[in-house]
């Protein structure tokens, strides 16, 4: 089959990552952490885990014009992404969240946007001939809302399927929702929206109605290990997640929202394309990393024949 065009609008960040005895407190320093760097960012990791999944992605974003911006447009090349729309910002350094996570797991994170922050409407428009040839658009939350709400109201006007993982979870009216095909938000990311706390498929039904209330198609809540709870006019119901030894869960929701998008471009019914997506972040889930651990088409196919 040939690849389908998938076009994510998003964020990219370079995460600098401190493992450590324990998380400093104001005013401490601690010495003897152990210090790495990895590619991430919403948007840059739902990209990378769209191409690995089979997808032909067009990345839209902003870097800085700095060694950080270039290492991660390397790695997009490196996956094949067109990076014709990854604007290098004049003004603004790529985005960088500083991460330390403490031996028993905790972390404490702070994210300084930077260039992501400048990824505005007038940059959509520069791509609209990208996102016209879309088969399926796919956003976060990591870039201002106006530029979302942009794209997604270009897509939807030429019937184009409209993805959105609502994270970092904010409130949204309807004026975006109404342009979403799939939302796609956590069990936290949909209480925040809705106010209904979801512990169990009653309440996952129930916040999924909320929102196709509001003008969402399709709802998708993602509920870790447990798997995907589906709610549409046609299919509603709980698909299970795979059994795999979790290892790092971090971008699990990225690599799910990667998947699905190459799932729904190539056309497979929705439940076909939520076990798609489960399988890949569940294989995600056993390495370590948010891009590094997104896998290839070949292993999601394999896994899928062997656990179906
Ligand atoms: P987020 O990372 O955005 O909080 P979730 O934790 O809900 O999202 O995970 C997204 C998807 O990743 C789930 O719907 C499921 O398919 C898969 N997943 C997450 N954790 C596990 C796990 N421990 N085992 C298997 N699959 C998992």
């Amino acid at each position: 089959m040939s690849r389908k065009n998938v076009v994510v609008v998003g964020s990219s960040n370079t995460d600098m990552i401190i493992k450590m005895d324990h998380i400093p407190k104001p005013g401490e320093t601690i010495i003897g952490g152990k210090f790495f760097t990895a590619a991430g960012g919403k948007g840059a990791n739902q990209a990378v885990a769209a191409a690995r999944a089979g997808g032909n992605v067009t990345f839209i974003a902003r870097v800085g014009n700095d060694s950080l911006g270039r290492q991660a447009v390397d790695g997009f090349i490196k996956d094949k992404i067109n990076t014709n729309y990854v604007l290098k910002d004049k003004t603004a350094p790529s985005g960088v969240a500083l991460i330390f996570v403490a031996q028993d797991g905790e972390n404490s994170i702070a994210v300084a946007s930077g260039a992501n922050a400048n990824l505005s409407p007038s940059d959509i428009l520069k791509a609209k001939t990208a996102i016209a040839s879309a088969d399926v658009l796919v956003m976060q939350l990591e870039t201002p809302l106006e530029t979302v709400k942009k794209a997604a109201s270009i897509a939807a006007a030429k019937g184009i399927k409209v993805i959105l993982n609502p994270a970092p979870g904010r409130p949204l009216d309807k004026d975006i929702l109404q342009h979403i095909s799939v939302l796609t938000p956590n069990e936290s990311e949909a209480e925040l929206l809705t106010g209904i706390r979801v512990a169990n498929n009653a309440d996952a039904i129930s916040a999924a109605k909320a929102l196709m209330d509001k003008g969402v198609q399709t709802v998708i809540i993602t509920m870790g290990a447990k798997g995907a709870f589906v709610a549409s006019d046609t299919f509603t119901s709980l698909v299970e997640g795979f059994k795999v030894k979790a290892v790092d869960t971090t971008a699990a929701g990225d690599v799910f929202n990667g998947a699905l998008a190459v799932a729904l471009a190539e056309g497979k019914p929705l439940k076909d394309a939520v076990l798609f997506a489960n399988a890949a972040a569940a294989l995600s889930v056993t390495k370590l990393g948010a891009q590094p651990s997104a896998p290839a088409r070949k292993d999601i196919d394999k896994f899928l024949l062997q656990n179906l």
